[in-house]
């Protein structure tokens, strides 16, 4: 008989218990009394809630449902009927991990012999779930009518569950369950009162959400000299929710500032963020330093000949036939690193965008920038020209890679995301619907 069976591990289980008491300093008493305690209340009635409500460091049996069953049948179909695909029947006994807990005191407490935790160990080698047991996952253990170890339920989260089943020669198998749970837009406004994270803290987005939000937003704002007291700001946020319970994952959908000094903002499409008029937020390179497309008159070629003086001279940038004047904007945020007039490259701009990328511009007619200075990407920073030693006009374009020049238009670069002409309906229609919610969401909060 299986009822007979945990029975008799459970009276093992309590003597256990008691003879513990007796030996362990106070605060571990008052513990191991409450776990008793909880036994003690689920044998004697009719418990639904799920293995999750177990308090962390308590065992709980839910044996009491099956002496009710013949009593009570109505009740245990409704238990799982409104179970949750992670939510399996509770196990026989569950129990929510506790600081300084591992496997093996669990085990040793439940009297599960060390062999079989070294045979669910064994199984556990392609999952390596339980060398990572923390407070809070939750443990399940049934057993077989000889009293062994059956099967041995470990769930971290709400999301994450591996159900170890032992075989008929004592193995365990194991199956993994990701539980993938429901996304739900959640829209938040607020104002500015300090900075920015605990303001969108108050006004209810999860500290986590709201770093985001500043790391997406960080090139483009300055977090102490553009904040102002009473600047508004509206999230749009998504997080996962199962069984009503937060997981802890969101997704950032668009988040709008509205500020006296900057206004702001960043959306989420096709995996990246722009801000409303469909920019890119993500650090960058333009492949082309123009605002156009123009034609390439000469490519980046390490064994050209010099046209001017028919040298072996590599060509170590990309010449676009532009005429005078045409603007020349920065590939990429970074800084005025020189700009100088040379005999043959002209007058020409180099600028070092971080450790890695330098860009050169040459042939200019005119600097709009100084040394020294912070520029931003697709920035204006000159005009072209034909200056130094130069066949016509056009624009020389370089860039070096750990100062080692390479192909600027074939060199793997952080490319600039752009977002697709025939995407760009659908892109605006997400940002209208975003930005209508939150309006909503406004006038709400007005009305309060
Ligand atoms: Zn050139």
């Amino acid at each position: 008989m299986k009822t007979g069976n945990i029975t008799l591990r459970l009276k093992s289980f309590f003597s256990t218990a008691i003879t513990l008491l007796s030996h362990l300093p106070t605060p571990h008493r008052v513990v191991l009394g409450c776990a008793s305690l909880i036994l003690l209340v689920s044998l004697t009635v009719s418990d639904n809630s799920s293995a999750v409500a177990v308090a962390p460091g308590q065992f709980r049996s839910n044996l009491a449902i099956d002496l009710q069953e013949s009593d009570a049948p109505d009740a245990a179909e409704g238990i799982a009927n409104s179970s949750a695909p992670l939510k399996d029947p509770d196990p026989e006994i569950s129990y929510v991990v506790q600081k300084g807990d591992t496997l093996s005191t669990i085990f040793d407490f439940l009297h599960i012999s060390q062999p079989t935790l070294y045979k669910l160990m064994e199984a556990d080698l392609n999952v390596l779930a339980l060398d990572t047991i923390q407070p809070g996952h939750q443990l399940g253990f049934n057993f077989d009518s000889e009293g062994a170890l059956a099967q041995f339920i470990f769930r971290s989260g709400l999301t994450y569950k591996v159900v170890f089943d032992r075989g008929e020669k004592g193995d365990f198998e194991y199956e993994e369950f990701i539980e993938k749970g429901g996304y739900r837009r959640e829209i938040i406004s607020g104002t500015v009162e300090g900075d920015l994270p605990r303001s969108m803290k108050r006004a209810g987005a999860r500290i986590a959400e709201a770093y985001q939000v500043t790391s997406l937003l960080k090139e483009r704002m300055n977090f102490r000299s553009h904040l102002r007291a009473g600047d508004r700001f509206e999230l749009a946020v998504s997080r996962q929710y199962v069984n009503d319970e937060y997981t802890g994952n969101s997704i950032i959908e668009g988040f709008v500032y509205d500020g006296v000094i900057r206004k702001q903002s960043a959306f989420l499409f096709d995996g990246s963020y722009f801000d409303a008029d469909g920019e890119s937020l993500e650090k960058a390179f333009q492949r082309i330093p123009l605002q156009r497309k123009y034609r390439i008159s000469s490519s980046f070629n390490p064994k050209r000949k010099h046209p001017v003086t028919g040298l072996i001279r590599p060509h170590n940038g990309t010449d676009f036939s532009v005429p005078i004047g045409t603007p020349v904007l920065a590939a990429g945020d970074g800084v005025v690193s020189r700009v100088i007039k040379h005999r043959y490259a002209g007058l020409y701009i180099e600028i070092q965008h971080n450790q890695k990328y330098k860009t050169r511009y040459l042939h200019l007619s005119k600097a709009y920038v100084r040394k020294g200075q912070k520029v931003s990407r697709g920035q204006k920073i000159a005009a072209s020209g034909n200056s130094g030693r130069s066949t016509g006009a056009h624009l020389h374009y370089e860039l070096r890679v750990h100062d080692r020049p390479v192909n600027a238009m074939t060199a793997p670069i952080p490319v600039v995301q752009t977002i697709a002409s025939k995407k760009r309906n659908l892109f605006k229609q997400q940002v209208a619907e975003l930005k209508s919610q939150m309006a909503e969401q406004l006038a709400l909060a007005k009305k309060q």
